[in-house]
């Protein structure tokens, strides 16, 4: 009996015991190929023979401490690095994980408008379907109606627009840059519509990860919402939580979109599941009007810029660099996106395979033709991890896909150190697990 509180209540998940590159392995010795880190995590894999020395070496030095009163080279490093990639001049400050960063970064944008005498601009538009984290302030801003779910009683005022998923929204007669302008003037309506005056920022997640599965902006989109946020004093606000870190093959999947935002949150793969940690860089705009204003950052929470955490964080980013892993992450995601293709091309069940770098996303559907959503629902979502874990396959899978309710998809975030045969291996297990859950399942 074991006194745990699990996610899934009653059910006993694996015992994980050990881990070897893109490997897991159980108690009894069952190895499972991971394609997606955990949630997207594990991006140098398990066990990174040089981030074990790393975390051996700095547990001698300095475990913590706190702050409020002592800074450390890791934690100065660490937010040198981060903000020399981030396209403009900036600061960093470090949490310990996805939600505190989104949650700071909503604070910090308020006292922006504060100190700048415009307390009035306490609204938030985020967008349908995203989701930026569980504590009760960002949830609250999160789109996806599974997990508001019993909570939205208990969640603060929050404005929503459509989500750029082009699979599911761009219309047939619009082009891509038709389609990002009809998202753009949705938006500039919304900020109208609430007075600019009330409105402190836009929020959206670069490239969705885990309720839609791995959905990338089309073209221009984030140009386009960028001019919009500047034209009425918006702060644009980033969750690379998932994206982050070189998932898409660069530092920050925004590069890519020829922007910079006012603030970037990132986590899970800012050191890769070797310690909890997660980031806030703010522009140095923002920062100013802090330091002139009250001059003090309104948060404090124990664990920020945790020096043992921060040094493990840098050494990760190091080591992605060195062993120039982001070229790894754009070879080996191409390679994914065309393996899957060309195994699923033959199972109707696969609606799209999209994404960038090695963040990608299987669709299904009930018929590829007219894009009808698979219906299977968390009942698929817990066949297709059961079929994947009785082949040796670590699978992140999800219902609600469309709209929160309907839907279905994968979302591969294999890690960066995966090598060709190893993303040769995801495809072909994943594609038996598809052919021996989908039909069955879906066509239901
Ligand atoms: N933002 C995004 C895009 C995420 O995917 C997540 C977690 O999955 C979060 C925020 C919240 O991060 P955490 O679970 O580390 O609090």
């Amino acid at each position: 009996m074991s006194n745990v509180i699990y996610k899934n209540i009653g059910r006993n998940p694996i015992r994980a015991a050990g881990g070897e590159g893109v490997w897991l392995i159980d108690e009894d010795g069952n190895r499972y190929l991971d394609t997606c880190g955990g949630v997207a995590v594990s991006s140098l894999g398990h066990c990174h023979p040089r981030i074990v020395a790393a975390m051996e070496r700095y547990a001698r030095q300095l475990a913590w401490a706190h702050a409020g009163s002592y800074t450390t080279a890791a934690a100065e490093e660490l937010a040198d690095t981060l903000v020399a990639s981030y396209g403009g001049a900036g600061k960093a400050q470090f949490l310990s994980g996805g939600s505190e960063a989104i949650e700071l970064a909503l604070k910090v944008a308020y006292q922006y408008h504060w100190e700048r005498g415009e307390g009035s601009r306490s609204t938030f538009i985020a967008r349908r379907q995203n989701y930026h984290g569980s504590t009760l302030g960002t949830l609250a801003v999160s789109g996806n109606a599974q997990r508001r779910s019993i909570f939205e009683p208990m969640l603060g005022p929050a404005e929503f627009v459509a989500p750029c998923y082009a699979y599911r929204d761009q219309r047939d007669d619009e082009s891509a840059e038709q389609y990002a302008d009809r998202l753009a003037t949705e938006l500039e309506e919304r900020i109208l519509l609430l007075g600019k005056e009330n409105v402190a920022g836009f929020l959206a997640e670069t490239v969705v990860g885990s309720t839609s599965g791995a959905v990338p902006p089309v073209p221009g989109y984030f140009r386009k919402v960028r001019q919009v946020c500047d034209r009425y004093g918006v702060l644009l606000i980033l969750d690379e939580v998932m994206a982050g870190m070189g998932r898409t093959g660069l530092p920050y999947a925004y590069l890519e979109d020829g922007i910079v935002p006012d603030i970037v949150a990132v986590g899970k793969g800012l050191a890769a599941g070797y310690q909890p940690i997660s980031a806030i860089v703010v522009s140095d705009e923002i920062h100013a009007a802090l330091e002139r204003g009250s001059g003090v950052l309104r948060n404090g929470q124990t664990h920020v810029n945790h020096p043992f955490a921060c040094a493990v964080a840098l050494e990760v980013q190091r080591t992605i660099v060195d062993d120039d892993l982001l070229g790894n992450v754009l070879a080996r995601g191409a390679q994914l996106r065309e393996e899957l293709a060309a195994a699923l091309a033959g199972e109707e069940v696969v609606g799209d395979i999209r994404g960038r770098g090695l963040f990608v996303g299987v669709e299904f559907v009930t018929d590829r033709a007219t894009r009808a959503p698979s219906t299977g629902g968390d009942q698929l979502t817990a066949a297709l991890k059961r079929e994947a874990l009785r082949r040796g396959l670590l699978i992140y899978p999800g219902s609600g896909t469309v709209d929160g309710v309907v839907g279905n998809h994968v979302l591969f975030a294999p890690p960066f150190i995966a090598t060709e045969s190893e993303i040769a291996e995801m495809v072909d297990r994943f594609a038996d697990v598809v052919r021996a859950c989908l039909p069955a399942s879906v066509r239901a």
